[in-house]
């Protein structure tokens, strides 16, 4: 195969998840719900959530969970541009 076509087979970047999202995606429909009704909730910091979803099996950083709190997450950004 030549480098040509080795460069040119970008891999499609809709669709594309990052970890926190792959992880919310294994989880059922009451618990997403729960999780960003959480993230909205200013009364309940962001250590705390990330130690509750890291101890059900949540893969991702503390900084992560910031991140997604601020909307802030670019892969997020790419796939949704409706909130
Ligand atoms: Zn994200």
């Amino acid at each position: 195969m030549s480098l040509e076509t080795l460069l040119n087979e970008v891999p499609p970047i809709t669709g594309k998840q990052c970890r926190l999202n792959i992880w919310l995606d294994s989880l059922n429909e009451d618990d997403r719900v729960a999780f960003w009704k959480a993230m909205d909730n200013e009364q309940i910091p962001t250590r705390h959530i990330w130690r509750t979803i890291r101890s059900i099996g949540c893969p991702n950083q503390e900084s992560s969970v910031r991140s997604h709190r601020r909307a802030e997450c670019i892969s997020c950004e790419k796939r949704n541009n409706n909130g």
